[in-house]
C-alpha cells in the first residue's frame, strides 16, 4: 500500500473510532496528550471481549495455566535484576534544525516534521550524537522526592509473574511444566509513539510465562508458536495478513535463545503484534541472585533440582484491538451506494444486536423495549428508534453490530421479528420465543 493510501485508510479508521465511540484522543478538550488514548463506550466493550477471549483460551480452558494480577509499582531491585535499569534503552538523536527527536535505528522510516515531507535521512537537518534513552517512567514513592524512594511504572507485566513464581507454585499445586498468565497496564516512555494506538506510552499487555524443564524448551517453544498464531485465526483475523518473523542474531534480546514475532499486515506495513520468546533460565537465575531466595524447582519424579526455562508469549491488547478494527474495516460498494462496515467476529463485537421498532407508534416501541429488556440480561444490545430503519442499519454496520432486530406490524400479530445479518444483509423472520437461542448460537 502506498504511503498516501495507508494514511488515508488509517485516518478513516481513526475518525470512525471517534464517531462511533471506540477511541478518543486523551485529554482532548485540553488539546490532547500525545500518544495517549481513551476507549469510549464501544471501545471498552471490544477491549473487554478481546481480553476475555485471550483469558478463556490461555487460562479457563487449560489446566496447566493459572492467572495473576500483580501490582504496577514493584520493588526497584526487580528492574535491576531484569536488566531494565541498565539496558532498557533506545538510541536517540535530536535534529538541531527542526528540533525533532527520533530513534537513531529507524531514521529511514521516520518522516521529518517539516514540509515538504521527507524522511529524516533525506531532509539534510543536522543531527546530534546518538544518546541512550531509558524507556522506563520513574517516579517517587512517598512524599520525599529523593533517589532512595525511586520506583518505576512497570514497562512489562512479565516481571510481576517471575517474582511470584514461588507463591503461585506453592498455592496452586501446579507442577512444571505450567504457566502463569496476566493482563495489565505497562508504560514505556517511547521516543516516537505513532500510528494511533499501535505504539503508545501507556498500553495493556496480555502475557503468559510458561515454566518448563531445561531440555524441553525447544519443543514447548514450537508448541506455543503454533498455539498463538492459531489464536488470531480463531479470532477471525484473515490468515493472509498474519505471518511470523524470526529474530536474527543481531535482533535477539539479551535474555532470549529464540524469538519469533507474530506480525500483522497493517496499512503502514508488517508490524509486530506479539513476541514469543525462549527466555532460558535468565529471569529466575537473576531474581535468585538479586533476591537471595532459592528459586529452584524440585521435581519429585526424578528427585532433580533445576531452575525452569521460560517460554513467554507477550501480546499487546491495544495492538490486537487495532488489528481487529483494521482487519474488519470495509467500504463496500453496493448497487446504489457505498456502506462502511466493520466485519467484527460476533463474539468480539461490542454490541451483539440492535433492536428497532419499525415506527414509533402502534405498540411497536413497547414490544421492542420488551425484547431489549429480555436480551440485555444475556448480552450487550442497543435500542434505537431514531430515523429511517435503513439509516439505523447503516449506523450499526459501521459500529460492527452483527444483528439487527426489527419489530414491525406483523410482529404484533404473530410474535415474530426480522433479524438482519450485518455481512450478508439478509433478513429472516424469527419467533420472539426463539430469539435468544438463535442469537446465542450465531454468536458462539
Ligand atoms: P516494538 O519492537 O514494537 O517496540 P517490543 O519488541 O519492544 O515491541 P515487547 O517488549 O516484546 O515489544 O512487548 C510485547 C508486546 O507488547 C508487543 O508485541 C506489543 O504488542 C506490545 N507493545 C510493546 N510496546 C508497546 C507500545 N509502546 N504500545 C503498544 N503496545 C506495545
Amino acid at each position: 500500500m502506498s504511503q498516501k493510501s495507508a494514511d488515508s485508510t488509517m485516518s478513516k479508521i481513526v475518525s470512525l473510532c471517534k464517531r462511533r465511540g471506540y477511541i478518543f484522543q486523551s485529554s482532548e478538550i485540553y488539546g490532547g496528550l500525545d500518544s495517549c488514548y481513551d476507549y469510549g463506550p464501544m471501545g471498552v466493550e471490544l477491549k473487554k471481549n478481546i481480553k476475555e477471549f485471550w483469558w478463556k483460551s490461555m487460562v479457563r480452558l487449560r489446566e496447566d495455566i493459572v492467572g495473576l494480577d500483580s501490582s504496577i509499582l514493584m520493588h526497584p531491585r526487580i528492574w535491576e535484576a531484569s536488566g531494565h535499569v541498565a539496558g532498557f534503552v533506545d538510541p536517540l538523536v535530536d535534529c538541531k534544525t527542526c528540533k525533532g527527536r527520533f530513534r537513531a535505528d529507524q531514521l529511514e522510516s521516520m518522516p521529518c516534521p517539516r514540509k515538504p515531507s521527507k524522511m529524516v535521512t533525506e531532509c539534510g537537518g543536522e543531527l546530534t550524537e546518538v544518546r541512550e534513552f531509558n524507556l522506563m517512567f520513574r517516579t517517587h514513592m512517598g512524599p520525599v522526592a529523593e533517589d532512595a524512594a525511586v520506583v518505576y511504572l512497570r514497562p512489562e507485566t512479565a516481571q510481576g509473574i517471575y517474582v511470584n513464581y514461588n507463591n503461585v507454585l506453592q498455592s496452586s499445586r501446579q507442577k512444571v511444566p505450567f504457566g502463569i498468565a496476566q493482563i495489565g497496564k505497562a508504560f514505556r516512555n517511547e521516543i516516537t509513539p505513532r500510528n494511533f494506538i499501535f505504539r503508545t506510552r501507556e498500553f495493556e499487555q496480555m502475557e503468559m510465562q510458561f515454566f518448563v524443564k531445561p531440555g524441553t524448551d525447544t519443543e514447548w517453544f514450537e508448541y506455543w508458536k503454533e498455539q498463538r498464531i492459531q489464536w488470531y485465526d480463531k479470532m477471525g483475523i484473515r490468515k493472509a495478513n498474519l505471518r511470523f518473523h524470526q529474530h536474527g542474531d543481531g535482533e535477539l534480546a539479551h535474555y532470549a535463545a529464540a524469538a519469533f514475532d507474530v506480525e500483522y499486515n497493517f496499512p503502514f506495513g508488517w508490524k509486530e503484534l506479539e513476541g514469543i520468546h525462549n527466555r532460558t533460565d535468565f529471569d529466575l537465575q537473576r531474581h535468585q541472585e538479586y533476591s537471595g531466595k532459592d528459586l529452584q524447582y524440585f521435581e519429585e519424579a526424578t528427585r532433580e533440582r533445576f531452575i525452569p526455562f521460560i517460554i513467554e508469549t507477550s501480546a499487546g491488547c491495544d495492538r490486537t484491538l487495532l488489528t481487529v478494527l483494521v482487519d474488519a474495516y470495509e467500504e463496500e460498494e453496493l448497487e446504489k451506494d457505498t456502506r462502511t462496515v466493520l466485519h467484527l467476529a460476533p463474539q468480539l463485537a461490542p454490541v451483539k444486536a440492535g433492536i428497532f421498532p419499525l415506527v414509533k407508534r402502534d405498540g411497536m416501541p413497547e414490544m421492542a423495549h420488551k425484547i431489549h429488556d429480555e436480551l440485555k440480561k444475556h448480552m450487550m444490545v442497543y435500542y434505537d428508534e431514531g430515523g429511517a430503519v435503513g439509516r439505523r442499519y447503516r449506523r450499526q454496520d459501521e459500529a460492527g453490530t452483527p444483528f439487527c432486530i426489527t419489530v414491525d406490524s406483523q410482529s404484533l400479530e404473530d410474535q415474530t421479528v426480522t433479524v438482519r445479518e450485518r455481512d450478508s444483509m439478509q433478513q429472516e423472520r424469527i419467533a420472539v420465543d426463539g430469539l435468544f437461542e438463535y442469537l446465542r448460537s450465531r454468536i458462539d
